[in-house]
């Protein structure tokens, strides 16, 4: 999975070793079978890092308006989360966020700016949530849809 699309995966062996999207496939060339785990995780964090810089950063614009601003986006594996925003307004996402749709990175990128604003789950938070992201709860039960 990538950005919400089922790709197959191919697996080619040689020593010069690379990670690519063609058509239909990601294909791996490893220099060991055993390997192919490891640059695929690789080449996910690598474009989890990209895509959800280019992704945050006019949602963060957005929420300027409110005059929040997290101080920093960083990426870390969480067993049963998609995303977190710490007292201090750091926000942090699950690198795994890179296998669903864009609209779902979208709305966790959201949810947590809104936690700068509102540090629980109140209906003022879901109001604000709502307001930012009309169609929040399509994009939350594709999440939880990929999860099971
Ligand atoms: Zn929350």
């Amino acid at each position: 999975m990538y950005l919400g699309r089922q790709y197959r995966l191919q697996i080619l062996i040689d020593k010069e070793e690379s990670v690519k999207l063609k058509g239909k496939f990601i294909v791996v060339t490893a220099s060991d079978k055993s390997r192919v785990k490891e640059l695929l995780n690789d080449w996910y964090l690598k474009h989890a890092r990209t895509k959800f810089h280019t992704i945050a950063t006019p949602l963060i614009d957005k929420f300027k308006k409110y005059k929040v601003e997290p101080t920093s986006v960083v990426l870390r594996e969480m067993p049963t989360r998609w995303g977190s925003c710490t007292p201090k307004g750091k926000i942090i996402l699950n690198p795994e966020l890179i296998k669903a749709p864009k609209g779902c990175i979208e709305y966790v990128i959201i949810h947590e700016l809104c936690h700068l604003i509102h540090h629980d789950h109140t209906q003022k938070f879901m109001d604000l949530q709502t307001k930012e992201m009309k169609d929040w709860e399509k994009w939350k039960m594709k999440l939880e849809k990929l999860l099971a």
